[in-house]
């Protein structure tokens, strides 16, 4: 069904894995004005789909590959696309963002998005050339069984050529290891383990090639407005000098400072050796050069030399949870661990977190594993064997959560529905802390709105304060879901910031907005509510304006906080199906009870006071359900 807009390739296919079929999967032009592409998109196929009976592994658990309509646009850190499906590591909706190429090429192709039904019957994988989909056998060409790199490589000379996209798994997505990636070039769909979903399908790879173009509704205005926005990306300081310059490395001194830095499992917030596992020591001693994914200005990713290869560097989850969250302070085996990790194709946030909870087990005689903070010589094997499922290997397969309800140490889990938490230590950022515990996905820190930016790490509000920080948590979740959906970086999320907020922080006004800011949640309520209030377009939030030129698409920024927002309620609604409630909206006891400071009783998360406003704000009942009141005025309905 093509599409009046432009943006979009016009066309989603439904692929039967079981039987080798494909067919178009009919989407209309009202849903591409409701639901946008990516993530919800994925979420409104989904909700159209699941009952909540189904599970990880199963037939009927579709995996939806979609991308969003300013993918191919050329507007700036547009290469994103997205994968949602249910996790094996939540059992609830998952969706997961990644560079690469693979979403440019799949509109190359000619397709919006893919829908991935059944099970292959052998090891399979899957080439598309335009109107043609072949299954090819993955044993015979030496596919199966194979590290990402040289999956990835292998298809290269099985295509016969460079210029394709492509998406593959690893050997930990083979053996359904809980927390496998996807990954594509060097980037990776890292969350929620739905590298393990299409190991479950037998579905090894996927490639995309074709010569069609994304259709562009004003070229020229899109492209004035590209040059612009392009310019007030490279002139911020954190998109423009901060992020190329260290990528996200360069908050590890932040966090140290602020006592947001997990480390020994997230008892505390400081680490006593942070100058060796920072950004600057990074971008001094280790031969960084600054590389980024297509049509992206930031640029923010980085290579290490690695065994002589030059490989992409660490991002900051991965240096403070393989850094400080283990006791570990050698830079090198950080990297090491960090190309071993994509190459085994295995998310390094719910690797290292579920190493540091099975870290401070064995040392609490709860389980006799072998590790203990600090103690890194045996850790590189580790990873093989959880990749292989080999020994203790194959229960570290199965991740914080369920080790935790095995061998006891609850309160010390460090995950939320089952998703191991990023890097920020959320009780001295306790906004971050809400985040953490009602995000979509479990225990993610952007999926949770990303509090944190305020709470010390961009501006410097009250981060022990409960106030504001529900209503501020709501409306940057809408943002964020509507800037994945549109095909976009959340980087260029930073930019949203003026720079004198971040230039100059003992600046009068930016000491009036930090103490002011607590005190406007009526003010936010009121925007959250009413979003369509505002009709028009901020100017430090180029994103808006990308829709009427690129798309030929009406869009402001309440509208376009509306859509955010009816993507987090329909993805909120289909986890209810699958039981998640206020209950499960929650933090392992460590964040909600113990002091981080015992001399400041306030340094922990009060969750439940936030929990309260923050349902209210969102229109959802007392239980964590979305009001039929919400879910009609978002029409989702
Ligand atoms: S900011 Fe970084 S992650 Fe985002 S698109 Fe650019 S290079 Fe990729």
């Amino acid at each position: 069904m093509s599409s009046n807009y432009s943006g979009y390739m016009g066309k989603v296919m439904a692929v039967d894995l079981t039987t080798e079929t494909v067919s178009e999967y009919q989407w209309t032009d009202e849903q591409r004005e409701l639901y946008i592409g990516g993530k919800i998109m994925a979420a409104r196929i989904l909700a159209d789909h699941l009952t909540g009976k189904e599970t990880a592994f199963s037939e009927d658990n579709w995996v939806i590959i979609s991308t969003g309509p300013l993918t191919g646009t050329g507007a700036p850190s547009s290469a994103r696309f997205n994968i949602s499906a249910l996790s094996p590591q939540t059992g609830i909706l998952a969706s997961s963002n990644c560079g690469g190429s693979f979403g440019m090429y799949l509109k190359r192709a000619g397709y919006d998005a893919l829908i991935l039904k059944g099970k292959c019957k052998s090891k399979r994988w899957l080439e598309i050339k335009e109107d043609q989909f072949i299954f090819h056998d993955a044993e015979a060409d030496g596919l199966w069984g194979t590290k990402t790199g040289e999956c990835q490589e292998k298809l290269v000379e099985l295509i016969g050529k460079k210029t394709f996209g492509k998406l593959c798994i690893g050997p930990a997505g083979e053996n359904l290891v809980k927390y496998s990636a996807i990954v594509s070039d060097e980037r990776a769909a890292g969350r929620t383990g739905l590298g393990a979903v299409l190991g479950w399908k037998n579905l090894k790879a996927i490639t995309a090639s074709g010569t069609k173009l994304t259709p562009i509704h004003d070229k020229e205005q899109t492209s004035q407005w590209i040059k612009k926005w392009v310019s007030y990306l490279q002139a911020h300081p954190l998109t423009g000098k901060q992020l190329p310059k260290m990528g996200t490395a360069g908050l590890v001194s932040s966090m140290q400072m602020r006592s947001i830095l997990s480390t020994r499992n997230s008892s505390a917030g400081q680490f006593e050796d942070f100058e060796k596992i920072s950004g600057e020591r990074l971008a001094e001693e280790f031969n960084i050069t600054n590389k980024g994914c297509v049509s992206c200005p930031i640029r923010c990713a980085r290579t290490v030399t690695v065994h002589e290869k030059s490989v992409k560097g660490p991002e900051l989850e991965t240096l403070v949870l393989l850094g400080s969250n283990i006791g570990n302070n050698d830079m090198q085996s950080i990297l090491d661990w960090n190309y071993q990790l994509d190459e085994l194709g295995m998310d390094t946030i719910s690797t290292a977190g579920t190493i540091a909870w099975a870290m401070e087990a064995n040392e609490k005689g709860l389980w006799d594993n072998g590790l203990s903070f600090g103690k890194i010589d045996n850790i590189a094997q580790i990873f093989d064997d959880i990749a292989h499922r080999r020994g203790i290997g194959d229960e570290l397969a199965e991740g914080t959560k369920r080790l935790s309800e095995k061998y006891g140490g609850k309160e010390f889990a460090i995950h939320s529905k089952g998703l191991e938490l990023s890097a920020y230590e959320p009780r001295r950022a306790v906004g971050q802390g809400l985040g953490y515990a009602v995000s979509n996905r479990g225990g993610c820190h952007l999926n949770g709105g990303y509090m944190v930016i305020m709470e010390g790490l961009g501006l410097n509000i009250d981060s022990q304060t409960p106030k504001s920080k529900a209503d501020f948590t709501m409306m940057f979740q809408n943002l964020m879901e509507m800037i994945s959906a549109s095909g976009q970086c959340l980087f260029t999320s930073y930019a949203f910031f003026p720079a004198f907020l971040l230039e100059k922080p003992n600046s009068l006004v930016v000491k009036l907005v930090n103490f002011a800011a607590p005190h406007i949640g009526w003010a936010l309520r009121l925007i959250n509510k009413f979003p369509r209030m505002c009709a028009l377009h901020l100017p430090m939030f180029h994103h808006t304006k990308m829709f009427p030129y690129a798309v030929g698409m009406k869009m402001d920024f309440g509208r376009y906080m509306e859509i955010g927002e009816r993507g987090y309620n329909l993805e909120r609604m289909i986890n209810n199906r699958f039981g998640i409630t206020a209950a499960n909206d929650k933090l392992p006891k460590r964040l909600t009870d113990v002091p981080q400071d015992p001399k400041h009783p306030e340094t922990k998360v009060p969750l439940e006071t936030m929990k309260k406003t923050y349902y209210k704000a969102r229109g959802w009942d007392k239980n964590g359900i979305p009001t039929e009141k919400t879910l009609r005025r978002l029409k989702i309905k």
